[in-house]
């Protein structure tokens, strides 16, 4: 199985331009969007060479693990919510682009898993990865919490709710 990495890079125009596309780094190959992140061993794909920055952080949120992790196949994800501001100008930007950053889609909809709260947009992009586990907390924690995956491994920033 190919795994589709662009998914999980920011689109074409996000400012960062090394969020735009995967990289290669230690014989892996990774792909972020700032929010969730993917590393996979290396497959001689096209990819981008990293900062020395950029690596250095790599390296370090790639150090974190966590005691439990569920199969990402047991968690209940509901389907996608519409955007219902779609094509209305009060919940447009300046350039015309919609709150949903003209996905369609709600981007706030989350799922709970244990204490930590994930948008379900990331959720189901793990769940979509072979075997996915995700790394379980019963204590509500902002810091980047770990996936598994057959052949490679991220991390998921959770979200932030009151
Ligand atoms: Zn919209």
């Amino acid at each position: 199985m190919t795994i589709d990495l662009n998914k999980f890079c920011g689109g074409e125009n996000e400012i960062h331009s090394y969020l735009r596309q995967p990289f290669r780094h230690n014989g892996q190959i990774i792909a972020t969007n700032g929010h969730i992140i993917i590393s996979i061993q290396d497959d001689g794909r096209e990819a981008s060479t990293p900062t020395k920055e950029l690596t250095d952080l790599v390296d370090k949120i790639f150090t974190r693990t966590m005691d439990t992790y569920a199969p990402v196949s047991g968690i209940y994800i509901p389907e996608a919510e519409k955007c219902k501001h779609c094509g209305n100008p009060d919940y447009q930007d300046e350039e015309g682009v919609c709150v949903c950053d003209d996905t369609g889609f709600v981007l706030h909809q989350n799922v709970l898993v244990g204490a930590t709260t994930f948008a379900r947009r990331y959720l189901a992009l793990i769940a979509e990865l072979p075997n996915a586990e995700i790394g379980v907390s019963v204590d509500e924690k902002l810091w980047q919490v770990p996936f598994r995956f057959d052949g490679g491994q991220g991390y998921v920033m959770p979200m932030r709710v009151r």
